[in-house]
């Protein structure tokens, strides 16, 4: 099942662009600011007042999202030098973490010089670039340390934290075995708090380890694998005589992509995050995805419905160079039918109906699917589809220029 609901809103702005006698002003991407406001609003009255919120802006870097996120959030976290050139611009004077691998010294100059207010540190060569970096910039730079995320598989071992474990235990609970360009095992994190301690009272000040626990999780799962972060990391940062410490959390807050009318339990988790909170120290979260996603819309029309040995296909205008979501992901992108019934071109107007079908865009590859066999009531050429869930990962991740046909328009509801 891979309908959706459309906003009454959106179905309008649809019906608008069909009515105005053409459909040339699809596809376009449609931004309810107004449905994203009261979505981050909720968010954060769910939260405990001690967690800090912030957005991680490569989720979607739209301004105009940014800035009706930044009504909400206590900040934003940037992946790199371009994010943070474009946040300032953006939503200027708001809190920033610095993030992602690979940062270059120039990156971090840059951040110095903005006043970026944490860095996660990614490596011990990423550490003593800081160092330098906050040494040339005159400043003392507040860092957390990135750990490996996640332990255990979700459900591959009993949630809740590992009490009574050793050190080492409820290191290897909180970053499992893994091996993972990101963040650090216990060997390097450990090789980072012997360079910080032979920097002394120098250029970074360790505030508290960061994690990307999980990826997709609902809120029983992150609050199970915040546990046991906080187990290790209370442990870790004592041993390091780090003060009020602070956990970010990360993101990865599930979006059901085949059940878009399920939300991630934010109640739920800002219970947890609460019953998790010790006074002193901060809990600190970014997701993404569970924020932006359900603001967006990809509207589009039919170009095409053919038949191919006994499977339906409907080719729309655009495709996954637009909304790169569902190749990425690998699930079929929720969508809603707009019919447009008195199009009434000077050719047989081909269609289905109670059929399976599988809409594909303008690429020539055979991965430029949206949506595979899925079954609509009716779909014809020169019908409206309206993708949802398109407000995260989409548009920004896709490959614009293959192909070279034109871009989307954009309108913000
Ligand atoms: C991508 C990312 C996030 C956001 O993840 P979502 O799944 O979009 O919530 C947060 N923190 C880090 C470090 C990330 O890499």
């Amino acid at each position: 099942m891979s309908t959706i609901r459309l906003p009454p809103r959106v179905l309008e702005l649809a019906r608008e662009a069909v009515a105005a006698g053409t459909t040339d002003g699809l596809p376009a991407y449609v931004y309810d600011l107004t449905a994203l406001d009261a979505h981050a609003a909720r968010i954060r009255a769910a939260l405990p007042p001690a967690a800090e919120f912030y957005y991680a802006v490569k989720a979607n870097p739209d301004a105009a999202v940014l800035r009706t996120v930044a009504r909400h959030a206590d900040g934003f976290e940037v992946s790199s030098g371009g994010e943070l050139e474009h946040a300032n611009a953006a939503v200027p004077g708001q809190p920033r973490a610095f993030g992602g691998p690979g940062k270059t010294s120039a990156e971090l100059a840059a951040a110095l010089r903005v006043g970026v207010t944490r860095f996660h540190v990614e490596s011990p060569l990423e550490l003593s670039m800081h160092a330098a970096a906050a040494r040339a910039a005159g400043v003392r730079a507040d860092i957390l340390l990135r750990v490996n995320p996640p332990g255990p598989a979700p459900g591959a071992r009993a949630a809740g934290p590992a009490g009574g474990a050793s050190p080492g235990e409820l290191a290897a609970l909180v970053m499992g075995e893994q091996p993972s360009p990101f963040g650090m095992d216990l060997v390097l994190l450990d090789r980072c708090a012997q360079t910080l301690a032979e920097l002394g009272n120098g250029p970074l000040r360790l505030r508290g380890l960061h994690a990307h626990l999980a990826s997709g999780l609902d809120a029983a799962g992150l609050l199970a694998a915040a546990g046991r972060l906080l187990a290790f990391g209370r442990d870790w940062c004592a041993r390091h005589h780090v003060t009020d410490p602070e956990f970010n959390l990360g993101g990865g807050m599930a979006v059901d992509y085949r059940r878009p009318e399920v939300r991630f339990d934010w109640d739920a988790y800002g219970r947890g995050l609460a019953r998790l909170a010790r006074p002193g120290e901060t809990l600190r979260i970014e997701p993404g995805r569970a924020v932006t996603a359900y603001c967006g819309w990809y509207l589009t029309r039919v170009l095409d419905v053919k038949h191919s040995h006994g499977q339906a296909f409907a080719v729309i205008a655009g495709g996954t160079h637009h909304l790169r979501t569902p190749a990425a992901k690998g699930h079929d992108q929720p969508f809603a039918v707009v019919p447009v019934p008195d199009w009434a071109p000077p050719w047989p107007r081909p269609g289905v109906a109670d059929t399976a079908v599988t809409i594909t865009g303008q690429l020539c590859t055979p991965k430029d699917v949206l949506a595979r066999q899925v079954t609509v009531p009716r779909l014809r050429a020169g019908d409206v589809v309206a993708f949802g869930l398109a407000g995260a990962y989409a548009w920004n991740i896709s490959h614009h220029s293959f192909l070279m046909h034109p871009p989307p328009l954009f309108h913000y509801l």
